[in-house]
């Protein structure tokens, strides 16, 4: 059984040049792993407390010091020397430390940290592969093993691009049948899709905090367009080869009731009807966030008039956090959950929500956040968890293909398929 020696923490700077935290677990037999954990900036409000400093002095309030400096004391302090029989045996010592329903007092970049660098520690003890251990969190599938679908940034709005459009991110979903395939097929749409905006507004490619392109159109419908023209420039069918889809982060352009989307002001059916006609024009396959977080009502009309096939994917709506999958359960208000672990702030709280996802038979996204590390354990969660999608921003920055270079040397490693769109 694991015992943990020591974890310690450090301040390091994520893809957006902000400060996040990694920790090192070193266990009694010398087994020694570090993680690193992201951090996002189109946030659900129902999130786990990321702990920042304040000190205006430093990184404008945004330093780590403290939640790094949590990993030695009090978490090392209080459980060095423990045997842990399991990552949730460890994890419970985690939250009992913190004691607080958000993660507040410790951090959820620190205890996420922790839980992260742990099971490394662990898989490396067993002489394990991550995913494998990580694929021991769960409950045995019937489906057999199969890789992620990769869906892919190709433009930017929102949050995370200069708000030229409002919707933060329309994605290619490559339908090839292995990961080499997949990728190769996105790094030429992206291509065609940087000559087209070369072509089209005389301009330089500008980049999104994921590394999408983030062209000055008009509206949503625009980029929508400008996505189905780079994937045919690419020789690809729209819809046969390549597949799109969107995430609205609609919480983000929702105020006093209605969406503010291309200078109209959409009630919550309008945005749905609007949602249901863009899945039909431009062959979605999902569509995340389509309404605001506590738009319920909302959520529960466009699920209902989405075409078969096409994903309700909850982000902001589900945060990652069971009691909210639940209440989505019983409202009927989804069919997809967006997992990302540092949104609830320990593995096995995401373990939990991924299984009740499953339970209910919808689908699972793992997903990185616009602030990144070179971490790579992404990749081997969603292999492990057994995520139908995974998605992790543009096919450019060094953040980002850590993770899919990751997932190149898993399919080689495994010879595993590419898990089919449709398939449960
Ligand atoms: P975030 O964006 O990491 O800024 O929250 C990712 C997403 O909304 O899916
Ligand atoms: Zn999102």
């Amino acid at each position: 059984m694991p015992t943990l020696a020591t974890l310690s923490g450090l301040e390091i700077l994520d893809s957006r040049g902000r400060p996040t935290v990694r920790a090192v677990c070193t266990l009694r037999s010398g087994a020694s792993a570090a993680a690193s954990v992201p951090s996002g900036a189109s946030t659900g409000s129902a999130e786990a407390l990321e702990l920042r400093d304040g000190d205006p002095r430093r990184y404008r309030g945004k330093g780590c010091l403290t939640a790094a400096a949590h990993l030695a004391d009090p978490i090392s302090a209080a459980l060095a020397g423990q045997e842990f029989d399991s990552q949730a045996a460890f994890d419970a010592a985690l939250l009992a430390l913190d004691g607080t329903e958000d993660k507040h007092r410790l951090g959820a970049n620190a205890l996420l940290a922790a839980s992260l660098a742990f099971a490394r520690a662990c898989a490396l003890e067993r002489g394990q592969p991550l995913h494998a251990a990580f694929a021991g969190m769960l409950p045995a599938g019937a489906d057999g093993f199969a890789l992620p679908r990769p869906m892919i940034n190709l433009f930017s709005g929102g949050k995370h691009a200069g708000g030229q459009v409002a919707i933060q991110d329309v994605l290619i979903v490559p339908l090839a049948d292995t990961m080499p395939d997949v990728l190769a097929q996105a790094a030429e749409v992206y291509q065609c899709a940087a000559e087209l905006i070369a072509e089209r507004f005389a301009m330089r490619l500008l980049r999104a905090d994921e590394g999408g392109l983030a062209p000055p159109v008009a509206s949503a419908e625009a980029l929508l367009s400008l996505a189905v023209e780079a994937v045919e420039r690419a020789g690809a069918a729209p819809g046969r080869d390549i597949a799109l889809a969107v995430d609205v982060a609609s919480t983000h352009f929702h105020a006093g009731g209605l969406y503010h989307l291309d200078g109209a002001r959409l009630t919550s059916e309008a945005m749905a009807a609007l949602l249901v006609r863009w899945a039909q024009r431009y062959a979605l396959v999902s569509i995340e966030d389509g309404l605001a977080e506590e738009d319920w009502a909302g959520w529960q009309a466009l699920r209902a008039q989405l075409p078969a096939g096409v994903l309700a994917l909850g982000d902001d709506l589900l945060c990652t956090n069971p009691r909210r999958i639940r209440q989505a359960l019983a409202l009927q208000a989804a069919d997809a959950l967006l997992l990302k672990v540092n949104q609830i702030g320990t593995l096995t709280e995401a373990a939990e929500s991924a299984r009740l996802a499953r339970e209910a038979g919808w689908r699972v996204v793992v997903s990185a956040r616009s602030g990144e590390t070179e971490d790579d354990w992404l990749a081997d969660l969603a292999v492990g968890w057994r995520g139908d999608y995974i998605k992790i921003g543009s096919i450019t920055q060094s953040e980002r293909l850590a993770k899919y270079n990751r997932l190149l040397e898993i399919a080689a490693e495994t010879g595993w398929p590419l898990r089919r769109i449709g398939q449960g």
